[in-house]
């Protein structure tokens, strides 16, 4: 039987090499450490967690991270197995010894006799044969070519500029408006695009004394190679001056207060839809350093997020991904190469967690392909299905940036209450469905 080759032994690529091999099909893995390094990784083990030790909440009741680690427990994930080997106390999260996993991690695909793992750079995309590439966040530069020579140059990003996004049934509409700046938009749902959060004088100057006493976090040493200018922090552009961001991201012009015409807003916040189902909302313009919890507090500054839940907070780092929304069908093929099936945090979704669980679904899709059959992903209503969902036609491809899993990825139950307060019934609704759909969809194998 043809192998499936997969390039990058991180989260994605050993989950997906784990996967094949259980449905009986060889797998080649191509890791290229420790041969070539990457400023991160630090060892050449498979599956290095290069930062914090942490799979986050192990909550599958309340939490759609929990309910991603429940859906890779069941399709009897690698990751998943031997994070729970060398779990350490951490009260409801999950978080492990990181060295002692990423071993046994190593050791279960050395171990199995349908695996070879090959220590070698993969320099360029190959023509044909049944292709995994899982090369993360940090892909080599040969490969990023490759990559960038088949895709075009602005369908791989070398840095995440991440700005918040907060669940639009948190936002306080009676102090926000829809509207796009001038009324722009050939239909009323274009001229209601944004929703707007105004600011008066003592508010907007509040806003930049807390910007820029907040915490930030640095770039790491290697971390900025490529790096250029044009997604300044909002930090930053705070510190150029008082008044750019008013000139910048929260420029008033154009905007009428729905709720209290007569008064000009002194500074606009303005939020712009993430996703089809209209859940989730980005901030404009508002990429940034400052660490989380700084994040939190600073955005609740802004009149209208008061009470504001974030489905993510923002960020800038090192991070190669590919403006999947427009390159990957749902079998998370390249659309013009359907040979080569891209996984892992390269294909814009962001985490130890959600790299795995793509990871485990690509070698699930590569293995059945294998096989001649064809392997649909899980329904929209489970973690895993509602993350590849996004990333593959959910999220809004021209403004693409990773995501984490997250409740606002799932689609609406109907007649469940929303907003922060009703969240307490709606979250165990959301996993128990979760859960049902998962089960069906790997029965169905
Ligand atoms: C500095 C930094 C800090 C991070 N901190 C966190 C954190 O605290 N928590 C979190 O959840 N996530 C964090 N992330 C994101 C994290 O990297 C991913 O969540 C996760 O590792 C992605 O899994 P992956 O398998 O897609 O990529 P990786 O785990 O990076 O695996 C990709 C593998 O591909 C290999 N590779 C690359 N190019 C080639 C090639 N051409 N040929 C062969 N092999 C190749 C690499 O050596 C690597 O082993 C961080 C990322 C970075 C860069």
């Amino acid at each position: 039987m043809q192998p499936v080759h997969i390039i990058g032994a991180g989260l994605a690529g050993s989950e997906a090499a784990w996967q094949v091999a259980r449905a009986g099909v060889p797998a080649i893995l191509h890791e290229m450490r420790p041969n070539t390094a990457t400023f991160a990784h630090k060892t050449g083990d498979c599956a290095e967690m290069v930062c914090s030790n942490s799979f986050r909440s192990d909550d599958d009741v309340t939490n759609a991270v929990g309910q991603l680690h429940w859906e890779m427990r069941a399709a009897g994930g690698l990751i998943m197995a031997m994070a729970d080997r060398h779990r350490l106390p951490a009260g409801g999260a999950l978080a492990v010894d990181r060295e002692e996993f990423a071993r046994a991690v190593t050791q279960a695909l050395r171990a199995d006799p349908l695996i070879e793992i090959r220590t070698e750079e993969v320099s360029e995309l190959p023509q044909d044969g049944n292709w995994i590439v899982a090369t993360g966040p940090l892909t080599s530069d040969l490969l990023a070519t490759s990559i960038r020579n088949l895709t075009g140059t602005d369908a791989l990003a070398f840095f995440d500029a991440i700005a918040p996004i907060v669940h639009a049934d948190t936002i306080d509409m009676s102090v926000a408006w829809e509207q796009s700046r001038y009324d722009k938009g050939a239909t009323e749902a274009e001229r209601r695009a944004y929703i707007n959060c105004p600011m008066d004088k003592p508010q907007y100057e509040a806003f930049i004394d807390a910007l820029l006493a907040a915490e930030k976090t640095q770039f790491r040493e290697g971390e900025t190679a490529g790096y250029f200018d044009g997604c300044l922090p909002i930090e930053v552009m705070a510190e150029r001056g008082r008044e750019t961001l008013r000139h910048g991201p929260m420029k008033p012009v154009g905007l009428t207060n729905a709720h209290r015409p007569q008064d000009k807003p002194y500074a606009v916040v303005q939020l712009r839809r993430d996703n089809a189902l209209g859940t989730l909302y980005n901030i404009v313009g508002f990429q940034t350093k400052m660490k989380y919890g700084a994040q939190s507090q600073v955005f609740r500054m802004i009149p209208g997020l008061e009470q504001a839940s974030f489905a993510r907070l923002g960020g800038i780092h090192r991070n190669s991904f590919l403006n999947s929304p427009t390159l990957l069908d749902d079998r998370m093929r390249l659309r013009h190469r359907p040979n080569l099936r891209f996984a892992g945090q390269v294909t814009g979704v962001e985490g130890y967690v959600e790299s795995a669980a793509m990871g485990l679904l690509a070698g699930r899709m590569a293995a059945a392909q294998a096989r001649g059959r064809d392997l649909g992903p899980p329904p929209v209503t489970t973690a895993t299905g509602a993350l590849v969902n996004h990333i593959t036609g959910g999220a809004e491809a021209r403004t693409f940036q990773p995501m984490n899993v997250n409740f606002g990825l799932f689609p609406p139950l109907d007649q469940m209450r929303g907003g922060r307060k009703g969240r307490k019934d709606r979250y165990p609704a959301y996993t128990q469905r979760a859960k049902d759909g998962f089960k069906a969809w790997l029965d169905a194998q």
